[in-house]
């Protein structure tokens, strides 16, 4: 179980990490700068060091502080994660976001819904997806865990676009922490869904980061691709919001293979790696609490 919550938490770091180099790239600008990137090299339009992380890591860092601050009701806690890292002047806040926190005023729900109306109704960005693995690493109990990813996706993004894919892709994590395997698990918790019909054709939609089009590439690289290097370079080398999608893609295949298998060039370079170790040490102890109790 702490192998598959390493896993988990390192996937999403290193997609980001390796994404971060191509993000907001085409692919054609990609194949003529890198040729291929299949290594975290940094660099990219926020000029990261090698395993330097964005956004997405930095915000599953701090839905993970919340939970393990405050189990049962971890929403204001996870809240004053997102501004404690507000405050150290990320080099990457997404727009939702942004504009939540510009109208923040102690409530979070209600400022998500200001954040809607301002942007006419675009609310269904994907960092609240990019973010919501710790829920299911940390919550055995199945009404509690999708209780916990709505709500925490609600806090910033209003749209039900964007809680519907935590929901489904949280259940994933959930079967995979099971060990079921990870298409079984896919295609269960997709049935019946706007993502049913993810299939071995490219998704028809930009990668960018629109919560819908991110959830169907990282299912479509989690579908077609077997190993993890191949699910995190694949959606890194399409470019769009790369990193955030080769993060979603990571998480979950991270939680499949478990860390031990994950590539260590890849693990090794991640300067928030004992950071992400002691976080996973602190979930894996909270579920074991949990299913003990
Ligand atoms: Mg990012």
């Amino acid at each position: 179980m702490l192998d598959k919550i390493l896993g988990g938490l390192f996937g999403v770091a290193i997609g980001d990490a390796l994404g971060a180099t191509t993000e907001f790239m085409s692919q054609k600008e990609i194949e003529a700068e890198h040729g291929i990137v299949k290594d975290i090299i940094g660099g990219g339009c926020w000029d990261v060091q090698p395993g330097e992380t964005t956004d997405d890591t930095a915000m599953t860092i701090a839905v993970a502080k919340g939970i393990i601050t405050n189990f049962e009701d971890p929403i204001e806690d996870i809240g004053r994660q997102f501004l404690l890292w507000k405050n150290t002047n990320p080099i990457d806040i997404g727009i939702t976001i942004r504009v939540v926190f510009k109208h923040f005023e102690g409530n979070w729900f209600e400022a998500a819904k200001r954040a809607h109306d301002i942007l006419d109704g675009r609310s269904a960005g994907n960092g609240s997806l990019m973010r919501c693995l710790p829920v299911a690493l940390a919550y055995y109990e199945i009404y509690k865990m999708e209780q916990i990813s709505v709500a925490q996706s609600k806090m910033t993004h209003f749209d039900d676009l964007a809680s519907e894919a935590c929901i489904i892709y949280n259940r994933i994590a959930h079967r995979l922490l099971r060990n079921d395997d990870l298409k079984t698990s896919i295609l269960a918790e997709i049935k019946n869904t706007r993502y049913e019909k993810i299939s071995s054709l490219k998704p028809d939609c930009p990668a960018d980061g629109f919560v819908v089009n991110s959830m169907k590439w990282a299912l479509y690289w989690l579908l077609n691709y077997v190993s993890f290097e191949e699910v995190v370079i694949g959606a890194t080398n399409i470019g769009g919001d790369s990193d955030t999608i080769a993060a979603i893609a990571g998480g979950l295949k991270g939680l499949e293979v478990g860390y031990n298998n994950l590539p260590n060039h890849y693990k090794n370079k991640i300067l928030d790696k004992e950071q992400l170790a002691d976080l996973a040490n602190q979930l894996f102890e909270i579920r074991e609490r949990e299913t003990n109790a």
